[in-house]
């Protein structure tokens, strides 16, 4: 497939001088029969904000409508792994669930691969692949839909037969009624003394989840998660469910999908687990997550071995991204590096611009306050760290420093290194970055210390807090 400079200025409906001249002014002389490169193609798109008709590159920018919009042909759908979520009560039994259908449906050599959690893996089931989502608690799932993505085809709520329906339980029920996806429940444990599953069956009769056999449309499974009794007719009614959905999609497009997991590896930088949803994603595609990109440098399966495609319904561990994405964000391969860069920076503007706002008119409010209490002056900090739990222990500690007048505000506080954004919105809010347990590059350093942004490194929590305690009592105005 060729386009030549004519064919192309005919598809964008431009004059085929407009693109010349362009293609003169990138260094390249061209006529209209010139055969044009996939770079060249892209460039040209790129400048006449545009794109051939021939490629599949989105250019809006809210994903998550793009994704709705997306209609791929009947004729390109095929059949696709159903991706299951087990939910239940706390210690009704997910773990053991997961772990016995991950050993009887994973072959020993594989098992033995099976040694980190990436948040997803794949199992053989009557020689049928699927997926499970192994997300801790049930904050992943309410957090992925809140932000609008649909990952789960159906749902496995385990309740233990010795105990009965439960808090959990019932939320299990109302998430998985709210996104609509099909519920099948294992009524576990029942190897105990004490199994009652005609109590469990009346009770979720009361939250509206009817049994087959008395005549509703849920399938109730009697399982023992420990002895693994009962768990290939579970596995068998799951597949049955799945069928009944006809779940399809295209593999042969550019990928996209959800964001499974995501944290900062100290010596791998940025990793995130993937589910493909759509297409299939091959290793050195360029993606867009977020506001972040990269290209795939390395993707490995859930036995950690590196691959090099994965299909829709795969979930696979990435590298290469240059910022940590957040659960529940959509990733979309783009055709070149430079595309899925120009996008990034995009969002990346729009995301400082909102972020911007929030803080503009979280000093409104203070001016109000200002008012009312006097003089009041006030620290921006934003805090970056390693893990979710410090960067929320650090934002709390320090909303609580109170020095006289001055006060902290603490307008970002995230997982990761810091990145530009960091830099650009501190640079905005004339705000102190505090990097906990992290390390930024030598780049990343110099790039603040040109844009005159302060970057506070610490691993001690009471240590950051001290200091910053200091130069609140610095920013006082003297007393004489
Ligand atoms: P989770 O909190 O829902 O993930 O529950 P776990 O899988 O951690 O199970 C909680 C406890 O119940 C553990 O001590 C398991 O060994 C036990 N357990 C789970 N399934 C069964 C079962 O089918 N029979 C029996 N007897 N114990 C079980």
């Amino acid at each position: 497939d060729t386009l030549t400079v004519g064919q192309l200025a005919e598809l964008l409906k431009r004059n085929s001088s407009d693109i010349i001249k362009f293609l003169f002014m990138m260094g390249n002389m061209s006529t209209i029969n010139t055969v044009l490169s996939d770079d060249d193609i892209e460039l040209i798109c790129m400048e006449f904000h545009c794109e051939p008709h021939k490629e599949i590159i989105i250019e809006e920018d809210d994903i998550e409508e793009q994704l709705g919009h997306i209609e791929d042909k009947e004729e390109n759908l095929v059949p696709r792994p159903p991706v299951v979520t087990i939910m239940g009560h706390v210690d009704h039994g997910k773990t053991t669930l997961l772990d016995t259908i991950r050993k009887t449906n994973v072959t020993g050599e594989e098992f033995g691969g099976i040694t980190q959690h990436i948040g997803a893996y794949q199992v053989n089931v009557n020689g049928r692949k699927v997926t499970f989502l192994d997300t801790p608690g049930h904050e992943a799932f309410t957090s992925m839909r809140a932000r609008g993505a649909q990952v789960t085809d159906i749902v496995i709520i385990v309740v233990a037969a010795d105990d009965g329906v439960m808090p959990q339980t019932k939320e299990a029920v109302d998430h998985a009624k709210a996104a609509g996806v099909p519920i099948v429940v294992a009524v576990n444990k029942m190897d105990k003394p004490g199994a009652n599953p005609d109590r469990i069956m009346s009770e979720m009769a009361e939250l509206g989840i009817m049994p087959e056999e008395w005549g509703g449309d849920t399938i109730f499974t009697k399982i023992s998660a420990k002895t693994g009794e009962g768990v290939p007719e579970l596995l068998e009614t799951m597949l049955l469910v799945a069928d009944m959905q006809e779940l399809k999609a295209n593999p042969n497009c550019l990928s996209s999908g959800t964001v499974i997991e995501a944290k900062l590896d100290k010596g791998r930088g940025p990793v995130a687990t993937l589910l493909v949803q759509r297409g299939t994603l091959h290793a050195g595609d360029s993606i867009v997550v977020g506001s972040s990109f990269g290209r795939v440098r390395k993707m490995t399966n859930d036995r950690m071995q590196e691959i090099k495609h994965a299909e829709p319904s795969c979930p696979v561990e990435i590298i290469g991204l240059n910022d940590v994405p957040r659960a529940g964000d959509v990733f979309m391969a783009y055709a070149n590096y430079k595309k899925a860069q120009e996008i990034a920076n995009q969002r990346l503007e729009k995301q400082i611009e909102k972020e911007r706002n929030q803080t503009s008119a979280m000093s409104l409010e203070d001016l109000a306050k200002k008012v009312e209490e006097g003089d009041l002056q006030e620290i921006n900090v934003l805090i970056k760290a390693d893990v979710q739990g410090s960067a929320e222990a650090l934002k709390a500690s320090m909303e609580k420093l109170d020095v006289d007048t001055v006060r902290v505000n603490v307008i970002r506080s995230t997982v990761g290194t810091i990145s530009e954004s960091d830099i650009m919105l501190a640079m905005a809010s004339n705000a102190i970055i505090y990097g906990f347990n992290i390390r930024p590059s030598a780049a990343i350093r110099k790039k603040a210390e040109e844009e005159g942004v302060q970057i506070r490194l610490h691993n001690i929590i009471y240590k950051a807090l001290e200091e910053l305690e200091s130069a609140m009592k610095g920013m006082l105005a003297p007393v004489y």
